[in-house]
């Protein structure tokens, strides 16, 4: 059998068409235009999934469903979207809209879930049935897989991972309160850092490395900085490994994963960050000095950029919601 799988953006709409191993077949993409009608959104998806039927010549027979991952929270098991900041509409049946053009079950997960998914069933999760994910980007996304199942809370909602505080009256976070993970080990909370420290210290090496102009600064700036050996830029990224660590060691007290994953657009930066993360969460992590009690494994998440659209068509193969 074959899965679609559909990852709804704020910027691009992207299709992929996978076998049951997880292999892509082929996908095709649009730009998402967040601000037109849900209607016009479908549309357009079911148009994508049209020409990738069209062009592989897969019978819809041999097509077991169709996955959407979403920003924001969703109903399940009708097929709803609820809210996402992302767009204007708010309670919208994307199941029934989709059903429209294609006559297949139809999933709805948010998309840091399909993340995570997507590990589990291809990735550095794989056959795992206690992992946990973080996607470090604009903000932090979370995943939380238990006993094999997407773990979400009675209201579709769990696993807000970088909603939890870990410096009480700390920065003000998007999600209304202080201090949050977020506001301290997201790609944002890296730039606003290396922003501060350039404005204070203006004769700083680390402007060399963003073209000289502060503007330019990015998540990457101090980690290449700091491999060549800049000593500002080592320090900022000690001091970010720092707050990252203090998080996932919070994280794996809670849950206890025989794997914790990292991805999104920080994670590049591979063992570089990693090798000092986990000396450090393993002086934190509850237990973890026992010979006795096996550690969470923390690891680099495999999938990059297609991770959304294999974990949307992967609901298709982990739920027996009916759709
Ligand atoms: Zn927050």
């Amino acid at each position: 059998m074959y899965y679609l799988g559909i990852d709804l953006g704020g910027s691009n709409i992207a299709v992929g068409l996978f076998d049951d191993a997880g292999k892509k077949v082929l996908s095709k993409s649009t730009k998402t235009l967040h601000d037109r009608t849900f209607e016009e959104i479908v549309s357009d998806m079911a148009q994508l999934c049209q020409k990738i039927i069209v062009e592989t010549k897969i019978s819809i027979d041999e097509i077991k469903s169709i996955g959407i991952g979403t920003p924001g929270a969703c109903d399940c098991e009708k097929g709803i979207l609820l809210y996402a900041c992302t767009f204007s509409f708010t309670n919208v049946n994307f199941r029934e809209e989709l059903q429209k053009y294609i006559d297949l079950p139809v999933y709805i997960e948010n998309d840091a879930n399909c993340a995570v998914l997507a590990e589990y069933f291809v990735g550095a999760a794989k056959g795992i049935s206690d992992a946990v994910m973080i996607t470090i980007g604009t903000g932090i996304g979370g995943g939380v897989i238990v006993d094999g199942k997407i773990m979400t809370g009675f209201n579709g909602i769990a696993a807000e991972l970088g909603h939890f505080v870990i410096v009480k009256g700390g920065i003000k976070c998007g999600c209304g309160r202080a201090g949050c993970f977020e506001s301290y080990a997201s790609a944002t909370a890296i730039i606003r850092m290396t922003k501060e420290f350039i404005e204070s210290n203006p004769a700083t090496g680390l402007l060399t490395y963003c073209d000289g102009d502060i503007n330019n600064v990015s998540g990457k700036t101090i980690f290449d900085a700091a491999k060549l050996g800049d000593k500002d830029g080592e320090k900022l990224v000690e001091i970010y490994e720092d707050y990252l660590a203090e998080g996932i060691a919070s994280l794996i007290n809670i849950f206890q994963p025989e794997v914790f994953l990292v991805g999104g657009g920080v994670s590049k930066e591979g063992e570089y960050l990693l090798v000092p993360v986990r000396k450090i969460v393993s002086e934190r992590t509850y237990m973890a000095k026992s010979d006795l009690i096996a550690q969470t494994r923390l690891v680099k998440a495999e999938m990059g950029n297609d991770a959304g659209m294999l974990g949307a068509a992967m609901l298709g193969k982990e739920f027996s919601r009916d759709a």
